[in-house]
C-alpha cells in the first residue's frame, strides 16, 4: 500500500522500528510550519534548533535512500497547517495509507486524530518508542491514590528496568535518594570544564527566519550557534558529560552562580525532547560509564542524574496524560498579575533574576534551579497569573514542549494544581538564593535585610506570600512551621512587609 508517514518536529527518533520495514512504497513527510511557530513566541535559538535538527535527520534519511518529502519554512507549496498541507500531498501523490507516531502534546493529539477521521484512506498510529513508560502507566500505577507522589513511581521504576538495584528488591548504596547530598554551593571549586560547545553557522537558517517574518524573542549568534542538532552531535554530548560532569552531577545539582551558566548540568534537555536521543541510552551510558570508573564516581552522583531522567521526566509525562486538558486551566492559588516586562529584557537590580533571564535570553537555556528557585519562585510570589508564567517558561526554552513545561512550570513551580505534583509550594525568601549562590554579594538589594528602601524583594513578598495565600495553604502540613513563623511576627512588622511587597507587584519596573 503506497504509505505516508508523517514525521513531527520532535520525533526524530533514529531508531524507531520504522526505518526497519520494507521501505518500498513508504514516503516520510516533515514541515516546517507557521502553526508551530506560531502558538506561542518561541526563542530564535529554539525556532534555530527544531528545523536544523529536522533538516539534519531527512537529510540523514534521504542518505539511507528513503523517500522524504519536505517543507521548508518559506516552500511556496507549503499552507503552513498540518491538515491542509496532509490533504494536498496525499491526493497529490496518490497515498492509500496515512501513518503517524503518537504526538507528546495533547493539542497535536486531537489535530492528528481530527485529520484522520477525516481523511478516506486508510491511517494507523504508532508508538513513539522513546521514553521507558506508555502515557497511561502512572495513571495506573497511581490508580486510586490521593496523592502521586514522584518517589513512588521512581523506585518502581528503579525496580522494573533493574537500575542501581543489588537484587530486584534493594538499592544499590542502601539508598534510595541521596537528595540530601546533593545540596553543596558551588565557590569556585572544583573547577568546571566548558560545556560541549558547537560553533555552527546559522546564519542561512536564520535569515529564512526571518524572511518568513516569524516573531521570536532572545538572542542569536547565527555565525557560532551552540546546540547539537543530529544524533551524532547529542551522542558526543553525552559522551562529554559522562567524562567531565558526572562525577560532580549530584553535589551540586542545586548551585547557582554569577560566572557559570551550566555547571555541571547536561544541557541533553534539547536532544532528549527531540527524541533525538533516548532516556534508554542516556540512563545505559551513564551506568557504563559509573560503573568502569566506580573508584572515581561516587553513586549519589551517579543516582542523582539517572532520578531525573528515569523518575522526574517519566513522571511528568505521565501527569501530563492523566490530568490534560483540564491542567492547563488549573489556577488553585488565583492568581492573577502579569509577568513584568524584564522577563524579556534582564533589565532588572536583583541580580539573581538579572542573570537567570539573561541566561535564558542569551542561550535558551537555564538550569533546573534558576527556573524553579529563580524566576519561578518569583513569578508565584508576585501571583502571576500561571498562563502568563507558562507562555514565558514555553517560549524561552530550548527544551520547552508542553508536555515537560506545563507540568514542571504550573505544577512543580506555580504550585497551580494545588499540590498534585509538589507537595508544597517551591517559595524561598532570599536566605536560600543566598546559601546556593553568590548572586546577593554584588546585588543592589540587602538579603539581610527584611523590609525597608534597599532591603531584598524576596524577603518581604515570600512573608506576604504566605499571608495572603493563608486560606489555600494554611492546612498543608509542609507549610505548618512556616506559617507558625509567620503568626510570630507582630502587626507593625506585617504592616511594612505587606506595604513593601505591593510596591514591588504594583511596580515591578522600579526593581
Ligand atoms: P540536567 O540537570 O542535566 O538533567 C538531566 C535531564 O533530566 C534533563 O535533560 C531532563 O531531560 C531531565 N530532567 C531534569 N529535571 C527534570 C524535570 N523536572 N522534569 C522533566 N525532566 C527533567 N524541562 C524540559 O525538558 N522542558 C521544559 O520545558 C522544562 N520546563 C521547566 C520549567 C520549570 C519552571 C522548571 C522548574 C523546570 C523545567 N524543566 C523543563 C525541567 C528542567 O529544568 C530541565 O529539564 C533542565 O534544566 C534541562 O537542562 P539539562 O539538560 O542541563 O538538565
Ligand atoms: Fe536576589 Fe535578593 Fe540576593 Fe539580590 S539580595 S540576589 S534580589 S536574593
Amino acid at each position: 500500500l503506497k504509505t505516508l508517514r508523517l514525521i513531527l518536529g520532535d520525533q526524530l527518533n533514529h531508531q524507531h522500528s520504522w526505518y526497519n520495514d520494507d521501505q518500498e512504497n513508504i514516503t516520510y513527510v516533515f514541515m516546517e510550519m507557521r502553526q508551530e511557530t506560531d502558538y506561542v513566541t518561541h526563542h530564535i535559538q529554539k525556532v534555530i534548533g527544531f528545523f536544523s535538527a529536522m533538516r539534519n535527520f531527512a537529510k540523514y534519511l534521504k542518505e539511507r535512500d528513503h523517500e522524504v518529502i519536505y517543507f521548508k519554512i518559506n516552500d511556496p507549496k507549503n499552507e503552513q497547517d498540518l491538515a491542509k498541507n496532509l490533504e494536498k500531498i496525499i491526493s497529490a501523490n496518490d497515498f492509500k495509507k496515512f501513518e503517524y507516531q503518537l504526538p507528546d502534546e495533547y493539542r497535536l493529539d486531537e489535530q492528528l486524530k481530527e485529520i484522520c477521521n477525516n481523511l478516506s484512506i486508510e491511517t494507523e498510529v504508532f508508538d513513539t518508542e522513546h521514553f521507558f513508560t506508555k502515557r497511561e502507566d502512572l495513571r495506573n500505577f497511581f490508580e486510586g491514590k490521593k496523592q502521586l507522589i514522584m518517589e513512588y513511581f521512581y523506585r518502581d521504576m528503579r525496580k522494573k528496568h533493574g537500575i542501581l538495584m543489588t537484587n530486584a528488591k534493594d538499592p544499590e548504596g542502601g539508598k534510595w535518594n541521596f537528595d540530601k547530598s546533593n545540596r553543596k554551593k558551588w565557590k569556585g571549586e572544583p573547577e568546571i570544564p566548558h560545556a560541549r560547545g558547537f560553533r555552527k553557522d546559522v546564519s542561512e537558517l536564520y535569515s529564512e527566519i526571518k524572511k518568513a517574518g516569524i516573531k521570536t524573542i532572545g538572542l542569536v549568534n547565527e555565525k557560532s550557534f551552540n546546540w547539537p542538532t543530529s544524533r551524532e552531535d547529542s551522542l558526543s554530548v553525552l559522551n562529554y558529560f559522562c567524562k567531565n560532569f558526572l562525577v560532580h552531577f549530584g553535589d551540586f545539582q542545586d548551585a547557582l552562580h554569577t560566572d557559570q551558566e551550566n555547571l555541571f548540568h547536561s544541557r541533553l534537555s534539547f536532544s532528549l525532547n527531540t527524541k533525538m536521543i533516548s532516556p534508554g541510552e542516556v540512563v545505559n551510558s551513564i551506568l557504563d560509564y559509573y560503573y568502569d570508573h566506580k573508584d572515581e564516581i561516587e553513586i549519589s552522583q551517579v543516582e542523582g542524574f539517572i532520578r531525573q531522567i528515569l523518575g522526574w521526566r517519566e513522571y511528568m509525562r505521565g501527569i501530563y496524560w492523566k490530568e490534560m486538558p483540564g491542567y492547563k486551566r488549573l489556577n488553585k492559588l488565583r492568581n492573577q498579575k502579569q509577568l513584568p516586562e524584564f522577563y524579556w529584557t534582564a533589565d532588572t537590580k536583583m541580580n539573581c533574576m538579572h542573570h537567570a533571564i539573561n541566561n535564558s535570553l542569551e542561550n535558551t537555556y537555564a538550569h533546573h534551579i534558576q527556573r524553579l528557585m529563580i524566576t519561578g519562585n518569583y513569578a508565584l510570589l508576585t501571583q502571576v497569573h500561571p498562563d502568563e508564567v507558562d507562555k514565558w517558561y514555553l517560549g524561552i526554552y530550548m527544551d520547552a514542549i508542553e508536555w515537560v513545561e506545563i507540568t514542571n512550570t504550573r505544577g512543580m513551580s506555580q504550585f497551580a494544581d494545588g499540590g498534585l505534583v509538589a507537595t508544597k509550594p517551591y517559595v524561598s525568601s532570599g536566605s536560600y538564593i543566598n546559601k546556593m549562590s553568590n548572586y546577593c554579594q554584588n546585588c543592589h538589594y540587602k538579603v539581610s535585610k527584611k523590609t525597608g528602601d534597599n532591603s531584598c524583594p524576596f524577603n518581604s513578598l515570600y512573608w506576604n506570600f504566605l499571608d495572603s495565600k493563608r486560606e489555600e495553604l494554611q492546612g498543608n502540613q509542609r507549610m505548618k512551621m512556616m506559617f507558625s513563623l509567620l503568626d510570630k511576627k507582630d502587626s507593625g512588622e506585617m504592616e511594612k512587609i505587606r506595604e513593601r511587597a505591593k510596591r514591588i507587584i504594583d511596580q515591578p519596573s522600579d526593581f
